[in-house]
């Protein structure tokens, strides 16, 4: 699972080849993984010895939180499943939903146990558990909570078709956006640490003061008991216009990439100016989902090109300029 090469900074260059930005993000998570395989592997015989670090990832929409768990995954060969607190709060039946989850687990294991025992979970909207008036939305965000700590403790679940599925080892990803959460902070921290004399002291106590505590979460409708489940916590930033313009053509799986190869099965060469990219990435940050509305907008102009260039064997090359100019074709001579 976990190979002798495998080191965090492994990790974080194979991260960096599909995410973009979010450094600070990286390298906590990807300590916090590479502990946990080890511990994992450490104390094979001597579960009880194990003590889990999950993780919380804060951070607004569409940054890139789920994306770093699947990624992480794909790296280490072990199955991923997503879960939405939200959805689990609406449901009077959380624990068949919790099942479900730990099922579609096993599915991605491809029905091997052992395999979905070692997988990772990534649970959104952590932040949305919190009562919004009705008392009844209260006692089942708080509900929801104790559900997930059982699992996220460890437990061994019957699963519909009769089989047990334990969760001791599956690494459990938090996420949530925590809209005001910096705010919080700036009133909750900052005291009882004073200035010290060593550079190295003050190093640490300033990463201390930096992060989140479990209480600044409480706000948020967070039970000190789930908080305490969650002592790893990496904060990921708003992406800025240079960062959407990478998430497009740089990653190893970007969108500009994937099309060029769409492109180039035609035998048609595809260039596309980095000006357009900036023209979407501006209409994204409009849009204020993140990186998510990138897709939507590329192929909004892809779209009618990739209509016509498969029935024109004519054209060897596409280029695009602006996102409010025709493309130009270029014939074969
Ligand atoms: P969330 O933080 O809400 O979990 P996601 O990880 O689901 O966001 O991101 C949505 C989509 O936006 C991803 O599929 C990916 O294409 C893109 N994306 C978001 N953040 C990044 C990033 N930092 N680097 C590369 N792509 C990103």
């Amino acid at each position: 699972m976990l190979a002798r090469e495998t080191t965090p900074s492994a990790i974080v260059r194979y991260l960096d080849q599909y995410v973009v930005g979010q450094d600070e993000a990286k390298k906590i998570l990807a300590v916090a993984v590479y502990s946990h395989y080890r511990k994992i592997a450490t104390f094979a015989n001597d579960q009880g010895a194990i003590v889990k670090s999950n993780v919380l990832l804060v951070g607004p929409s569409g940054t890139g939180k789920t994306l770093l768990c699947d990624t992480l995954s794909r790296m280490l060969g072990v199955p991923f499943v997503t879960a939405d607190a939200t959805s689990l709060a609406q449901t009077k039946y959380v624990n068949e939903e919790i099942e479900a989850a730990l099922l579609r687990l096993l599915d991605r294991a491809d029905g091997n146990v052992e395999k979905a025992q070692h997988g990772i979970i990534f649970i959104d909207e952590i932040d949305k558990l919190k009562a919004t008036g009705g008392e009844s939305r209260a006692i089942s965000g708080e509900s929801v909570q104790h559900a997930l700590l059982k699992i996220m403790e460890g437990s061994s679940v019957k699963l519909r078709d009769d089989r047990y599925l334990d969760t001791s080892n599956i690494l459990f990803i938090c996420g949530g956006a925590f809209v005001g959460l910096e705010n919080i902070m700036s009133r909750t921290h900052g005291f009882g640490f004073i200035a010290t004399s060593s550079d190295d002291n003050r190093n640490i106590l300033d990463r201390l003061n930096k992060r989140v505590k479990p209480t600044d979460l409480f706000e948020f409708g967070l039970i000190p008991e789930f908080t305490g489940r969650l002592p790893v916590v990496a904060t990921l930033h708003s992406l800025t216009r240079a960062m959407l313009v990478s998430i497009m053509s740089v990653p190893k799986n970007s969108i500009y990439r994937q099309y060029i190869e769409i492109f180039r099965g035609e035998g048609v060469e595809l260039s596309i100016e980095q000006r357009v990219f900036e023209q979407i990435a501006e209409i994204a940050i409009e849009y204020k989902t993140g990186a998510r509305s990138l897709r939507g907008i590329f192929e909004e102009l892809i779209t009618p090109i990739l209509y016509v260039v498969p029935d024109r064997p004519e054209i060897c090359k596409v280029e695009i300029h602006s996102l409010f100019e025709d493309a130009r074709f270029f014939r074969r001579k």
